[in-house]
């Protein structure tokens, strides 16, 4: 039994504090996959081999194995507050390193969505927390393109450009990296991608952003 239930509680206080209904709906997961496709979750234990990392946005509303139509062991996942890719992160620079070079993944997609609530943030004057100085980027961003963006007239128009053109500069920040830069020279397949997720169609865009090598230019 995986559930922590305290008989002494109200069944309130319970749900609050140890959440059974998510323990429930787990059990139903499990026991689906296992009737309708027996020996794929023992079949996890084997090391995972994924041929593609994904860099997303932690935005609820981005479930990347779902849009994709990809099942558990297939993408192997990196997730922050719009989806950047910072020099300056051991987090993400980690997830990279071990994405390319040990589990050999053949594809890099960063993922934005429209309406990101971080790029939105990092529109408005910058604060004092946490999340501003991780934000930081975006902002300056946000500022390089600034005559691009004020020929929109629509400000959802800007925020939804900012959430593109953040993409496209984390794709170019990932293809400067090193670590990414070490696998191209060693001749190994690897594609970088820049895509868009929308919420009210359920679709993904390509930024056409792709690269394969440190030759082929990214668009400007
Ligand atoms: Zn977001």
């Amino acid at each position: 039994m995986a559930v922590i239930w305290l008989p002494g509680l109200p069944d309130e206080e319970n749900q609050m504090r140890y959440l059974p209904e998510i323990f429930a709906n787990n059990r139903q997961w499990a026991e689906t996959i296992q009737r309708e496709r027996p020996g794929y979750l023992p079949g996890l234990d084997a090391p995972q081999s994924p041929r593609i990392l994904w860099i997303g946005c932690s935005d609820s509303r981005v479930p990347a194995n779902e849009i994709c139509g990809l099942q558990p062991g297939e993408m192997f996942k990196h997730r922050n507050i719009a989806n950047l890719v910072r020099p300056d992160d051991p987090n993400c620079l980690a997830v990279i390193q071990f994405a390319v070079h040990t589990l050999k993944v053949r594809h890099i997609v960063v993922c934005g969505h429209y309406r990101c609530g971080g790029v939105h943030a990092a529109m408005d004057a910058a604060g004092a927390g946490a999340l501003d100085g991780w934000l930081s980027p975006v902002r300056a961003l946000g500022e390089r393109e600034a005559p691009t963006l004020s020929r929109l007239e629509d400000s959802d128009d800007r925020w939804n450009r900012l959430c593109e053109l953040n993409v496209i500069e984390q794709v170019r920040q990932l293809a400067a990296l090193p670590v990414i830069s070490k696998a191209w020279d060693e001749g190994r397949q690897l594609s970088l991608h820049g895509w868009m997720y929308e919420f009210h169609t359920g679709l993904l865009h390509d930024l056409a952003t792709s690269t394969s090598g440190p030759g082929e230019p990214l668009p400007a």
